[in-house]
């Protein structure tokens, strides 16, 4: 054996034996962190040192020092955020992409992975019911996938009324208007900021936060003709409603503007049969962003991004580079993310699609709302609890009688460790915030989760 492929061996050996010891547990340790930062830093030590050590020594050191310092957030049992867990087969096809470390930015740099990415970009064109052809792009999150789609909206508006912002950039350029539903997601304010679009217009929202197409049309109306995009949401992170898309985009339409749909995680209700009527008229949009890291349960970081007009994409995410060597009639992989270099992300997207196949998926997304419906029906039973949201999707949320009891029984719960489920503002009322994103939640994770909700609640008094 060579001195190399003794190193790596060693290596890879002590991180699949912490792998595994790690994955074994994660349905039985405390949910939150059980060391601090500051734990966490004394037990790996902060004086660089000064000479090499075994790499497997290094691995071994990482994740002993770093185990109590994890989240369990891979636990059926993790509510928080909107936080995916990790498909076996995405885990073990993204250690292969650490391993074959291609640049997935050009054809010419792996033929493999291109291959990859373009069956993964049609089986989710067809999964989502989005228009085929359309440019797939592979990033980082949603943040990015919005960024990205709101960057081919921004210069295809701004080409329209005769501006190249490629060129020009935004000084002096016809003033964008970008509205959204007041209930968007924060992260679209922030892709907007990057773009140099400043702060949207919200438009009103009803009782679900989704936007309302009335006032959209109201607010296109007043605006005057200029360009305009309009960004509207699949899944709100506290409800998970999804917008009446077929009515906002025929008033966008009317309006001439460009229509991106931030459906992080609740694009994926297009895969199932049972839920794809929440995201009725949804394709009829220009552009649409995602996650793969929520639903599919892709391991961190990976989004998706999808323009129905490939060259509006490649015009606002391509650059040249003598260089490079590319292939001028098709498009480079590079050309539809805003990174130059980048991991072959495409391929746990793939393996899990692969893997779970139509039906899967379907599945998997039923399951994520059925355990939801579950968790809302078990708690509705226990003393002063209301569900004050629909529960149409994977988003559930409670309040507890007064905004202090709900405050209370979300300290108890995070105490107690079993379950996380973690409070938010919403509607100007605290209340305890339930997102299922994670595929192994089973009938015992729901039962033990109302367990220790029960138990919280009881004991707020
Ligand atoms: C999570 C989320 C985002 C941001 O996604 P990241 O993957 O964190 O970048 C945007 N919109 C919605 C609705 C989300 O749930």
């Amino acid at each position: 054996m060579t001195a190399r492929r003794k190193s790596y061996d060693a290596a890879l050996e002590a991180s699949l034996a912490h792998t595994r010891a790690w994955l074994d547990g994660i349905g039985e340790r405390p949910i939150p962190a059980q060391a601090s930062v500051t734990q966490v830093r004394d037990a790996l030590g902060d004086v660089l040192p000064d000479d090499p050590s075994d790499p497997s020594e290094v691995v071994d050191l990482l994740a002993t020092a770093s185990e109590p310092g994890l989240v369990a957030s891979g636990s059926g049992r993790f509510f928080g955020l909107v936080v995916g867990g990790v498909h076996p087969a995405a885990l073990a096809a993204d250690w292969l992409v650490s391993a074959w470390d291609q640049n997935a930015g050009l054809r010419v740099l792996g033929p493999a992975h291109v291959a990859v990415e373009d069956i993964a970009s049609e089986w989710l064109l067809d999964l989502l019911g989005l228009p085929s052809g359309s440019g797939v792009g592979f990033t980082s999150g949603a943040t990015m996938s919005n960024f990205t789609g709101l960057a081919a909206a921004r210069d295809a508006v701004l080409a329209r009324a005769g501006w190249d912002v490629g060129s020009r950039g935004l000084t002096g350029a016809p003033a964008v208007r970008v509205l959204v539903g007041e209930e968007r997601h924060d992260t679209v304010d922030l892709a907007l900021r990057y773009l140099g679009l400043g702060r949207p217009t919200a438009v009103p929202a009803d009782g679900e936060g989704r936007i309302r197409p009335d006032a959209l049309a109201e607010a296109l109306a007043s605006g005057g003709d200029g360009p305009a995009i309009v960004c509207l949401q699949a899944g709100n992170v506290h409800s998970g409603a999804f917008d009446p898309f077929a009515e906002a985009i025929q008033a966008a339409r009317e309006a001439g503007a460009w229509v991106h749909v931030d459906g992080a995680f609740g694009l994926w209700a297009a895969a199932s049969p049972a839920y794809r009527g929440l995201t009725t008229g949804m394709a009829d949009a220009d552009s649409w962003g995602t996650d793969a890291h929520k639903t599919l349960n892709v391991p961190y970081d990976s989004g998706i991004v999808i323009v129905r007009d490939q060259a509006a994409m490649r015009s606002a995410m391509s650059f040249h580079g003598e260089y490079l060597i590319v292939d001028d009639t098709r498009i480079e992989p590079y050309e539809r993310v805003p990174e130059a270099s980048r991991r072959a992300r495409a391929v746990p997207v793939w393996a899990v699609l692969r893997s779970l196949g139509r039906s899967g998926v379907a599945g998997l997304v039923d399951r994520l709302c059925g355990n939801a419906r579950a968790l809302a029906d078990g708690a509705r039973l226990l003393d002063g609890v209301e569900v004050v949201n629909d529960v149409v999707f994977t988003q559930v949320c409670l309040t507890f009688g007064s905004d202090e009891r709900t405050r209370e029984v979300a300290r108890r719960l995070m105490d107690e460790g079993s379950v996380w489920m973690s409070g938010s503002r919403w509607h100007g009322r605290d209340i305890l915030r339930i997102s299922v994103s994670n595929w192994s939640t089973d009938e015992d994770d729901v039962a033990r989760s109302l367990d220790a909700l029960a138990a919280a609640v009881r004991e707020a008094g």
